[in-house]
């Protein structure tokens, strides 16, 4: 069974409809987007005045952590002085950790109740033990008997219900049975859902949060596949937890959250920033109107739904070939994905040549140059340019128009030291052309990338599979065929089915071209977004080898562009990885101010991934996976871990900084900066 209805098309997955207060989610409602306030829940002006703030910038539906019964009792004055000053028709929502007594409380004051499964009933321990099949059901008995009250006042007075599982904090139960992984996640869930059927409740929320952009596409598309069997069609809020701030916060978010819209998933959604929460908005509803723009009618879309080759549920990179372009420069295979930066043209290639060549991209080089040349005029303007520039790139990419025939480009190839990329477009109709091209690549040790659709591949078979066939690149440039509906990813998928069935493995290139872009924006939140849910949505899928962000003018920017997307989907690790949380009312020092001055000191640690928390009571538990762990411990003070585990508490804060990188010297992770990226 599948998790959506189209991998091709964006046909939004049918849902029930759960109202909280006055807002629908699901069902036919547009995609609903919330955030957090992150004043302490107890000082009620300064909530209400954070709600307000949120509510004006476009915010949904406004969500309030509630640590304790005390905070959860502030509710109801919160409530009632945000209706007071016009909002009564925004709702509230209690953030609820391990305490259901809070829940008890916050239920009677706020239209939805949050919960975590991995700490509504139990408490975190880290512990390994073996669960007999009879000591699990007693566990389940124990849920049943904490949770049900919650469900059965819910009911009552018509409340919304969120069961909202993070990767970072499953409780020891599940972990022990089905470790840290999406289906862990998945069960998590369904162990409270199910109880909530058992009384008849079926206004929930589902979310499958977690830092790594693909453990989240994965966990919430395994719980719609889990849910379709059991008939239960309940909305989901996605959201990337720990992102943290700027472009890199951004980019992940639309990471995961753009790859699940785009198949059809996700009815309100949350980007987490480490920052003020009202930035949060913007970028949420950028999101949701992308989305919203690609949505389709299932009828459109059933016509070419047939499923691609990639298991959804499960990583895997697409097997491809290793092509050698130069001694430090190859394609393909395991290699990461590289970067390709387009020039205006070939007269701007000095000019961008010395902006790539700053020591600032030392580190994240642009790999490959992409040229339009479009006339004999520009074949020559390149000569002449590559003769008398030294090229900050290990390979040239030539966009070559079509009126370009072989014999014109002949005498650049046979001059060209290096590897060159011609960069054609092939219609079904071209094969012969397709063969004279990798012909002249190979007879000078050169690549042909090919921008053809999966319907042309099957016409371009013979070439491909012929003896110069290992000499070709696959991507898509152009617009989409005249009523195609599918998006750019489905256009993707289908090339690399088109080319499983053919049989070759040639490397995919994916390029985020004016062409592919759609939806409302072209400022660079929308460039940047684009690039995420294209690029990083594919990556996700282990489909491309090549990346390029075209829409992008700036070189310099683009560059940077590409390279945060790849470390956003994991695909190419170029810098420090930080896990950021978003603060809330528990935390404990500015998480701002720190991420800026712990990332300006530690920023260059390449493939080392750091954690800074705001509190201790959920910290450790959503670190996930990071190698170092700066967490609030009280007032004032931090601790330090290693892993999961806190090797130093209660560090006065002026020292944590210090200690933090003596630490991570300790543990032989640490390197000077280059005096570039100093
Ligand atoms: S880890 Fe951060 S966002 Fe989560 S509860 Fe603690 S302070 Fe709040």
């Amino acid at each position: 069974m599948s998790y959506c209805a189209s991998r091709f098309h964006t046909v939004r997955r049918t849902t029930r409809e759960v109202r909280v207060g006055s807002v629908g989610v699901g069902g036919p409602q547009p995609i609903r987007v919330q955030s957090m306030t992150t004043s302490d829940t107890q000082d009620v002006a300064a909530t209400v005045r954070q709600s307000i703030a949120l509510a004006e910038v476009g915010c949904e539906i406004v969500r309030i952590t509630a640590p304790n019964v005390a905070a959860a009792r502030c509710l109801r004055d919160i409530r009632r002085d945000f209706t007071a000053a016009g909002f009564g028709h925004i709702p509230l929502v209690a953030d609820i950790h391990f305490l259901p007594a809070a829940a008890m409380e916050a239920v009677e004051h706020v239209e939805k109740v949050r919960i975590n499964p991995g700490n509504y009933a139990d408490k975190k321990k880290f512990a390994v033990r073996e669960y007999t099949d009879s000591a699990y059901e007693e566990e389940l008995q124990r849920l049943h008997e904490s949770f049900t009250p919650l469900v059965l006042r819910c009911r009552e007075l018509g409340r919304a219900l969120r069961i909202g599982t993070n990767h970072g904090s499953l409780s020891d139960r599940i972990m022990n049975r089905y470790g840290d992984t999406p289906l862990g996640m998945v069960e998590s869930a369904l162990e409270f859902l199910r109880i909530a059927e058992a009384h008849s409740f079926r206004d929930i929320i589902l979310s499958m949060k977690s830092s790594n952009p693909k453990v989240m596409i994965q966990a919430y598309r395994l719980l719609v596949e889990r849910m379709a069997r059991e008939d239960m069609h309940y909305p989901l809020h996605l959201g990337v937890t720990e992102a943290g701030d700027g472009e890199d916060g951004r980019i992940k978010s639309a990471i995961g959250i753009g790859s699940l819209l785009l198949d059809g998933l996700g009815d309100t959604i949350r980007v987490s920033l480490t920052e003020d929460s009202v930035y949060e908005i913007p970028v949420a509803r950028a999101i949701a109107a992308k989305a919203m723009s690609r949505w389709r009618p299932a009828a459109e879309a059933t016509a070419a739904s047939a499923a691609d080759g990639i298991d959804p549920y499960q990583f895997k990179r697409r097997d491809s070939a290793v092509v050698e372009l130069s001694a430090g420069c190859r394609v393909g295979g395991d290699q990461p994905p590289r970067v390709i930066v387009r020039v205006k043209s070939a007269v701007a290639l000095s000019d961008a040549a010395r902006e790539l060549a700053s020591p600032r991209l030392a580190d994240t080089p642009a790999e490959g140059l992409l040229i339009p040349v479009t006339t004999p005029g520009d074949l020559a303007e390149l000569c002449a340019t590559a003769a008398r520039t030294e090229l900050p790139a290990e390979f040239l990419v030539l966009e070559v128009a079509p009126t370009l025939t072989p014999d014109l480009l002949q005498p650049l190839l046979a001059l060209t030291r290096g590897k060159l990329v011609l960069l054609r477009r092939f219609a079904a109709a071209d094969a012969e052309t397709l063969a004279a091209f990798a012909a002249l690549a190979a007879r000078h040790g050169h690549f042909v990338a090919c921008d053809a659709e999966a319907d042309e591949i099957p016409a371009l078979a013979p070439v491909i599979k012929g003896p110069d066939g290992a000499r070709l690149w696959f991507t898509l440039g152009g617009a989409a065929p005249t009523g195609d509906e599918a998006h750019p990813t489905g256009r993707y998928r289908r090339l690399a089915e088109a080319l499983r069935a053919a049989g070759p493995k040639a490397p995919i290139w994916i390029r985020n071209t004016a062409a592919t872009a759609a939806g409302p924006g072209n400022d660079f939140l929308s460039r940047l977004l684009e690039a995420s849910f294209l690029t990083g949505g594919l990556l996700c899928d282990g489909v491309g080898d090549l990346v390029s962000v075209e829409t992008e003018p700036d070189p310099v920017r683009a560059t940077r562009l590409a390279y945060n997307v790849l470390q956003g989907a994991g695909a190419r690790i170029s810098k420090t990885e930080f896990v950021a949380c978003p603060s809330c009312g528990r935390t404990l020092f500015d998480l701002q101010t720190t991420t800026q001055r712990i990332r300006a000191q530690t920023g260059h640690l390449k493939g080392v991934k750091i954690a800074i928390m705001g509190c201790i009571v959920n910290g450790p538990g959503e670190m996930a996976d990071a190698d170092f762990g700066y967490v609030g411990g009280a007032p004032g003070k931090i601790n330090l871990y290693v892993g999961r585990t806190c090797v130093q508490y209660n560090i006065p804060q002026a020292e944590a900084d210090a200690r933090l990188i003596a630490l991570i010297r300790e543990h032989g992770r640490w390197v000077d900066p280059s005096p570039a990226s100093a």
